[in-house]
């Protein structure tokens, strides 16, 4: 049984699907190697591994689920580019793990739509794609969905279509804008660093106080190494405005006692934070890999 964190009235569920590998040096942008190879260990591709982590959120009749991860459909030669390592139904045996079926989630939050993220968002039935979560409404944000249809150059590579074109076919997409609650205490926060209309999640508990707040970082801050405030992925398409994004979060998470939780880290899934050391210091992990 996967772990749980009970934040009333919401159970949340640690779910993983998997593990991939990115390059070390996208990963960190403008940080140099030997400030960051000792907490990431780059193999011999300079790939460091990474988490396919999601929140599977439970209460108040709703079932929601954030990020999808990779999906099930790769090439053996795309599985060795990125050393992805997951069962053949990552996300479904992921949930089964944890006692649901896919017809049981009312509620699927992407991030943002990179395929790392919206890849198990639809399956191939057939010859054609459809909702992986045929009850669920699945959200994104307006400038997210504007740049995944007309993608630069440099970021035409993050988006596959048939992650999200079918959600809009079958009428499961509803697009956002930014700051929305999708049920009372589950507010999309907006953000334009990591992509256009990138979202994290902040899930509040009925009841205030410390650890009544959880955010989940998607890609504006992946993994613990990302606390420390210029490590920043050379991935964003705005890294000073992922500075800025990460200043205003980890301040009000700081004094708070928020829990923050990572999409990509490979060991830690959440923490709390103080100011100290370099930028902020972690006081209190959760520890439990699933
Ligand atoms: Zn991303």
């Amino acid at each position: 049984m996967p772990e749980t964190l009970s934040i009333p009235p919401w159970t949340i569920h640690l779910l993983e699907s998997g593990r991939f590998g990115l390059d070390g040096g996208a990963m960190f942008g403008s940080v140099p190697k030997a400030l960051w190879e000792r907490s990431n260990p780059a193999d011999e591709a300079n790939r460091i591994e990474l988490a396919l982590r999601h929140l599977l959120i439970e209460g108040e009749g709703r079932l929601i689920l954030v990020d999808t991860g990779m999906g099930g459909q790769w090439a053996e030669k795309q599985r060795d580019m990125f050393a992805l390592r997951q069962p053949e139904n990552p996300l479904q045996t992921a949930l089964a793990a944890a006692g649901f079926g896919p017809e049981a989630v009312t509620d699927v939050i992407l991030t943002h739509l990179h395929f790392d993220h919206a890849g198990g968002a639809t399956i191939k039935e057939g010859d054609e794609w459809v909702p992986a979560f045929p009850q669920a409404t699945y959200y994104t944000q307006q400038a997210q969905w504007d740049l995944a249809n007309n993608p630069s150059p440099k970021d035409r590579a993050s988006f596959i279509p048939d992650n999200f074109m079918p959600l809009q076919r079958h009428g499961r997409l509803e697009i956002l804008p930014a700051g929305e609650e999708i049920a009372p205490g589950i507010q999309l926060l907006g953000g334009n660093g990591h992509t256009d209309g990138h979202q994290m999640v902040k899930i509040s508990g009925s009841e205030k106080g410390a650890g009544s707040t959880l955010v989940f970082l998607g890609d504006t801050i992946p993994t613990t190494a990302h606390l420390r405030l210029p490590f920043i992925m050379g991935y964003d398409l705005r890294p000073l405005e992922t500075l800025r994004e990460k200043q205003a979060l980890l301040a009000q998470a700081a004094e708070e006692e928020w829990w923050l939780f990572f999409d990509h880290d490979p060991q830690v899934p959440g923490v709390k934070i103080a100011p100290g050391g370099k930028d902020y210091q972690i006081i209190q992990r959760y520890d439990s890999v699933p």
